[in-house]
């Protein structure tokens, strides 16, 4: 579990630089949030990490980048108008709207994803639950629609109502013959996205967790329908290992255990190879990338929660200071939204599939998608530990990875009248990383910022180098320290970094 609670977490982000709240000098807004400096940085380098891995590293995945408002008909055909809702729960006193599924959860210590509004209001009288505000009763629970709708263009009637997208996945169906045919793409293969999403949450909380606005990285991954076990990659993961909670351990009240995706496979708790082909593969992106493998796990839905048109979904969860949440959804969706597209738009999105000299309308067999903004918070609760410093007290020692760290080295002189040197390292290294020049302060001081601030070598610039030409690099994580020849310095960080 993480070692800070999430207030916490969110004071530190603002004291750094990482995350500040919206417009805060005009009372601020629930749900947006602004990245800082060092914040900005890391959601780059987080966003980046994951298009290489998923589109630029892989033949199969070809990239898309489309817009944030569309044809208002998408959102009809993807289900999104008659049913994007949450139940919202109102006191009759004070007007207090509270999101009924997650006070259901908090109160009752039951699982109520899914649950209708008539479950609801039997559950809040049956157990007598009131305002947590005011103590007063609830109106009846009602369905709230949690899409933004703005108008397009000068006139405002009906035909001008559109939507800020709530998701960016419905343009990989919309566009997905374009991009057949421009990429001559081959089953299987995905389309992938990043880019903001809005949703007019009912209540915001829990910091970058749930946000009105945020960004999603996304995949549609599209099969053949009748090769659903036919994955070409799935010998690479088969002793690929992580911490599963299926269903059936849900119901029967049994903890999550480590499991092998081969083991998983053969007992049939992960039903078809592509599934558990990439639950493992985006379990190993946060690994890789530092997060401890033991405070993720990948959970099955409840038959209850799983949405109407998947197959199967699971969630890669994250222990968070309040508990296990999702990070990021994988449904396997079949050929539910092609066929809706189908339908609606009242055009061709088959392909020919010339083993069988048929058109065939792909499947959906898996839909990794991630919230950029959750994904950041893991990597930060993940990172954050402290140690003693010289006085005694704690100071904040953050653990990013090198390949996401906003920072990737801190640049010091000594002291002050060697900064004409320190200046002139400082030049050599800005063309090859992220650097900071730092002269302020004591050096403990200067790294213990630098620490903070997740910057994993910093650079030390003292008299011996104007004989030596060499300069200390100190590791953030074991405060060790080795001289370097300075023309040795760029391929040295490189190694390290
Ligand atoms: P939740 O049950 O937490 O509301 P969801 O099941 O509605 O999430 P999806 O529609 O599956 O979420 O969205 C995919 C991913 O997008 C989520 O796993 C999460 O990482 C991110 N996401 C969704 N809603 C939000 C939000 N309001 N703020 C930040 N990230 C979000």
């Amino acid at each position: 579990m993480a070692k800070i609670s999430i207030d916490d977490m969110a004071g530190f982000c603002k004291k750094k630089g990482f995350i500040f709240p919206n417009s805060e000098i005009y009372g601020g807004m629930a749900g947006f949030f602004d990245y800082g400096h060092l914040g900005s940085e890391l959601k780059k380098n987080i966003k980046d990490s994951w298009w290489k891995y998923h589109v630029q590293d892989r033949e199969d995945v070809i990239g898309i980048d489309g817009t944030i408002i569309t044809h208002p008909k998408v959102w009809v055909a993807s289900g999104h108008v008659e049913s994007f809702l949450d139940i919202m729960l109102e006191c009759t006193k004070c007007g207090e709207k509270i999101r009924a599924d997650t006070f259901i959860e908090e109160k009752l210590k039951i699982a109520a994803d899914g649950i209708k509004a008539d479950a609801i209001n039997s559950l809040i009288d049956d157990n007598n639950l009131v305002c947590p505000k005011c103590s007063s009763d609830f109106k009846k629970a009602e369905d709230f629609n949690l899409m933004f709708e703005i108008q397009v263009g000068p006139k405002k009637d009906s035909e001008s109502m559109a939507y800020l997208r709530p998701e960016t996945a419905q343009l990989m169906f919309t566009d997905f013959k374009l991009v057949y045919d421009s990429a001559r793409a081959k089953l299987p293969f995905g389309i992938a996205q990043m880019g903001r999403a809005f949703r007019n949450e009912i209540s915001p909380r829990n910091f970058l967790f749930r946000c009105r606005e945020f960004e999603q990285m996304e995949i549609e991954y599209f099969i053949h329908p009748d090769k659903v076990q036919e994955c070409p990659y799935i010998k690479e993961m088969l002793d690929y290992e992580f911490l599963v909670y299926s269903a059936s351990m849900q119901d029967n009240k049994k903890p999550a255990g480590m499991m092998k995706l081969k083991d998983a496979l053969k007992n049939k708790i992960i039903k078809t190879k592509w599934h558990a082909y990439w639950l493992s593969v985006e379990h190993k992106w946060f690994c890789d990338l530092g997060v401890n493998p033991k405070n993720l796990r990948i959970r099955q839905h409840l038959k209850e929660e799983k949405s109407h048109y998947a197959l199967d979904t699971w969630d890669l969860e994250y222990n968070f200071p309040f508990g296990w949440k999702e990070l990021q959804g994988m449904a396997n969706r079949t050929d539910f939204d092609l066929r809706q597209h189908i339908k609606h738009s009242k055009k061709d999105l088959s392909i020919f599939d010339q083993e069988t000299n048929k058109k065939v309308i792909p499947y959906v067999v898996a839909e990794p998608s991630l919230g950029v903004d959750r994904s950041f918070l893991v990597f930060m609760f993940d990172a954050y530990t402290t140690r003693k410093d010289e006085k005694g007290n704690e100071v904040v020692v953050l653990k990013l990875n090198p390949k996401i760290a906003p920072v990737k080295v801190g640049v010091f002189p000594l002291v002050n009248k060697l900064e004409e040197k320190a200046r002139e390292v400082f030049d050599l290294l800005k063309k090859e990383f992220t650097c900071i020049f730092d002269r302020s302060g004591s050096i403990g001081r200067r790294y213990a910022r630098a620490d903070e601030s997740g910057i994993p070598y910093c650079v030390t610039i003292d008299f011996d180098t104007l004989n030596d030409k060499q300069v200390t690099i100190r590791d953030r994580d074991t405060a060790k320290q080795k001289r370097v020849k300075i023309e040795e310095l760029i391929g040295e960080l490189k190694k390290l970094i």
